[in-house]
């Protein structure tokens, strides 16, 4: 990849009041400011691809605050890509400047198209795939979310031969590719903890698609009651945790995946002695844009 990248480190997350566990978060953060975490990783593989096949331009598709229409934009626009994204939701057309995270993707030279809902939802059907041809021409297309299996492939270099001290890797999960390759990546012995962002029981089979590997599992408590909710503790969670530790969690992602860590050893479900490694994947442009959503409501906001 021809633009700069960041470093990737491991920072100790010191408990304080537990001193038989010791956890650990990688700091995909870091990785870049806008394709960040595990969507820079899950677009590696898939720019090369789109690349080497001389694609000039890549559409996908995704929600008004996704950090993957973020990632694409920003990707599309250091690499000279033209980028288009699908969103979804017509009366999102006339708000763009409302929007943090379209208004990013707009600078950075994205084109729209808007879609309702229900037209999104048939999104993989060849009628839909169909239209998007005849009207932007040829595209290299990446799924929503990005996950496949060029993706799983960039996600199964996130752990490093240091990361094989650890017994348990998690991460947040939406779509499931990044999860995939942490799974095909991880070592015998180690377990893999998936924490999805929301609700639904077709993750399983869908990671189940992209792994062998049987030492894996999700955690489906911490969803918060679906994608993109939150609520006050979850706010407050995720300011505290950055007050001590001086490191920013997202509300969709990595502030739930946390916060079931925390609760998790709280309630003792890590053996004595585990050594815990959780992957920041990213996604902090998203807290303007839940912040917004915060404000309307009167509610406290993410510092
Ligand atoms: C997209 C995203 C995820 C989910 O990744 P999947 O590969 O879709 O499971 C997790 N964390 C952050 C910050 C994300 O932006």
């Amino acid at each position: 990849m021809i633009f700069k990248l960041g470093h990737s480190i491991n920072q100790q997350v010191n408990l304080l009041d537990n001193k038989e566990i010791e956890l650990f978060i990688k700091r995909e953060d870091e990785i870049h400011p806008f394709v960040s975490g595990n969507k820079y990783r899950k677009l590696k593989y898939n720019l090369h691809e789109a690349k080497k096949k001389g694609f000039k331009t890549l559409l996908t598709f995704g929600g008004a605050f996704s950090n993957h229409i973020a990632a694409v934009a920003s990707a599309g626009h250091l690499l000279g890509f033209k980028t288009i994204g699908v969103i979804r939701g017509e009366e999102l057309e006339n708000k763009i400047s409302d929007n943090d995270t379209l208004s990013f993707a707009k600078q950075n030279g994205m084109a729209f198209k808007f879609v309702s809902r229900e037209l999104y939802r048939d999104k993989t059907s060849q009628a839909f795939l169909d239209k998007l041809k005849d009207a932007f021409n040829d595209f290299y297309l990446i799924p929503e979310g990005g996950t496949n299996t060029l993706a799983v492939k960039g996600c199964e270099e996130i752990l490093t031969k240091e990361d094989e001290t650890f017994d348990y890797i998690c991460c947040a999960v939406g779509t499931g590719g990044t999860i995939s390759g942490l799974i095909n990546c991880s070592k015998l012995g180690q377990q893999v903890l998936g924490f999805p962002a929301l609700k639904g029981d077709f993750l399983r089979q869908d990671i189940s698609k992209f792994v062998t590997k049987t030492n894996w599992d999700l955690v489906t408590d911490y969803h918060f009651g679906g994608y993109a909710k939150i609520n006050e503790e979850l706010v407050s969670f995720i300011n505290q945790f950055k007050n001590r530790y001086a490191i920013p969690l997202d509300p969709v992602y990595t502030g739930k995946m946390m916060f079931g860590i925390f609760d998790l050893i709280n309630k003792g479900y890590f053996k004595k002695g585990s050594k815990i490694l959780a992957i920041h994947t990213g996604g902090l442009q998203g807290i303007k844009g839940m912040n917004s959503v915060l404000k309307n409501k009167n509610l406290a906001i993410i510092e």
